[in-house]
């Protein structure tokens, strides 16, 4: 069949760059490759662009590891392929021969392109953990606050706190300081970090270049003079129709916030970011009906994959962060292998030297794994920590959720996060559950427990952090809907 693609990369981040190289040199050029993402520009969220039209003062200065960023941009448009930028994945369905067609909305009409196989290399996004005063303008999440630094150089107050848990945390709360933004507190969640990061001295052996770039925020933080409280966090904003007061708690061993004058703090702030480490973007894979198993230690509902980023479905990777949060650096290493495993399969490469070459990137993946192991360990919030969420505290922001409408759910026998979706309406707005899911599975984990008292200590492994998603992943207009939908044919566009 002449339109069909021998492989489409969704997403152009780490992940999907290097599977486009990895494959494009596995076929030794010769597969039609499609490659797609939202955004204007490659480069993911790791390599985050500014819009193209976009001039900042010293413009190659946002860009991340900008050397490094540009031989990647290089090898990648180096590749035969169409590339489709600008450009939605908002569904995904099996063809009855063998493949996947993809449902795409560009900027000026709606689109399908089928392939034999599909690579999703889409990322991940905040994971939100609500507290009273979490929907006050001036609160933010700390990708929110990055992307609007990296891709259009805003600072988002002029006197901020940062709170969160993980590298992404102490990164931005350094990248606002050097901003020049006043940070006014910087809390890092994680409880007896100290004590528990000598467990896992091992995993951090070989990390030279991230602890290097770890001491350099904190030596930022310290030279601009912050105010660092380790084991605390943000327990509520404060302010009238915009943020005044950042309200602070120490916590205890568990997450669990303290009770007490002694352990509570509050900062004047115009600002507040909060950054408890990334929930996976699963929507798409489970879309495409690809199994999915719920990881304790990171929180994380993630597709299950073989050795070589296979999905359960047949002609389906998946690769980087959309399967689990491990950085760019593992995200790369999982592009890779998928690439070379689908040309592999699609019967471009030689299945030995296909099998080679991903047997020599076994090592670097054990070790990048190994880290990702050890981030899920030390940062990922304890349920305890959901317990910062009041009664009156809305849960799902889209539908106005307050999460005593969630335990009411619960205690009339709702049992899965879709029968809540049903009685309650959270996840049915715009964002579709990826602001929520997490936050409601969590309500639901305690309810089911022991109706909040006391919270539960360890993750219920049944209940699912995310809803069903239906077509269309976004939300697509009546007008975009009556237009007939054109057909994407490899080289033709
Ligand atoms: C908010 C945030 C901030 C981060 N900050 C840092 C940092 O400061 N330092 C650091 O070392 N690491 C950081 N990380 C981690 C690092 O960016 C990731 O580990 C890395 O980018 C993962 O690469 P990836 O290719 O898997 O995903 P990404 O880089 O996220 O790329 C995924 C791409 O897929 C596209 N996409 C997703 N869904 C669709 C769809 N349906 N249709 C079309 N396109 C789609 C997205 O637009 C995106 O370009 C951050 C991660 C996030 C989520």
């Amino acid at each position: 069949m002449s339109d069909l693609f021998d492989l489409a990369i969704v997403g152009a981040g780490p992940a999907g760059l290097a599977a486009l190289i990895a494959a494009a040199e596995a076929s030794d050029g010769r597969a039609r490759m499609a490659i797609i993402d939202s955004r204007p520009q490659p480069g993911g969220q790791y390599y985050l662009q500014p819009p193209p039209d976009f001039q900042p003062p010293a413009r190659e200065s946002f860009l991340h590891h900008r050397a490094e960023a540009q031989a990647w941009f290089a090898r990648a448009s180096a590749c035969d392929a169409d590339w489709l930028l600008d450009t939605d994945v908002w569904g995904i369905t099996r063809l009855d021969d063998a493949g996947w067609q993809l449902h795409l909305r560009g900027r000026d009409a709606l689109r399908c392109l089928s392939a034999r196989g599909v690579i999703l290399a889409v990322g991940a996004y905040d994971r939100p953990i609500p507290f009273p005063g979490w929907t006050l303008p001036g609160v933010m999440t700390a990708g929110a606050a990055q992307n609007l630094l990296k891709s259009q150089g805003l600072l988002p107050g002029r006197s901020i706190v940062v709170s969160g848990s993980g590298p992404l945390a102490l990164a931005v709360a350094a990248n606002m300081a050097e901003a020049g933004a006043r940070v006014a507190a910087f809390l890092h969640a994680a409880p007896r970090l100290i004590r528990r990061s000598l467990r896992h001295l091992p995993a951090l052996w070989g990390q030279w270049a991230r602890l290097r770039e770890g001491h350099h925020y904190w030596r930022v933080l310290r030279r601009a003079r912050v105010p660092i409280r380790l084991g605390w966090a943000a327990a509520a904003a404060h302010g009238e129709g915009e943020l005044r007061a950042v309200r602070a708690v120490r916590l205890g061993p568990d997450w669990r916030p303290l009770p007490g004058a002694q352990n509570t703090e509050t900062f004047e702030a115009d600002a507040l970011i909060v950054g408890y480490g990334f929930t996976p973007a699963v929507q798409l894979s489970r879309l495409a009906g690809c199994r999915h198993v719920f990881d304790p230690r990171s929180g994380n509902d993630a597709p299950a994959r073989e050795a070589d980023m296979a999905s359960s479905q047949p002609g389906l990777w998946i690769a980087g962060d959309g399967a689990g949060i491990g950085g760019a650096a593992l995200a790369q290493i999982e592009g890779q292998i998928a690439g070379i495993a689908a040309m592999r399969d699609v019967g471009y490469a030689q299945r030995e030297r296909a099998e080679a070459q991903i047997g020599r990137l076994r090592g670097a993946l054990r070790r990048e794994q190994r880290f990702a192991a050890l981030l899920a360990a030390l940062f990922t919030p304890g349920p305890a920590f959901y317990t910062l969420a009041q009664d009156d505290t809305l849960m799902c922001r889209c539908e106005n959720v307050p999460r005593s409408a969630l335990v009411a759910a619960a205690q009339d026998g709702a049992q899965t996060i879709n029968e809540v979706k049903g009685l309650t309406r959270a996840g049915m707005g715009l964002c579709q559950g990826r602001m929520c899911a997490e936050a409601v599975a969590q309500v639901m984990r305690a309810a089911r427990q022991s109706g909040y008292s006391p919270p539960p200590a360890a993750l219920d492994p049944d209940l699912s952090p995310a809803a069903t998603p239906r077509a269309p992943l976004w939300p697509l207009t009546l007008d975009e809907l009556r237009r007939p939908v054109e057909t994407v044919e490899p080289g033709r566009r």
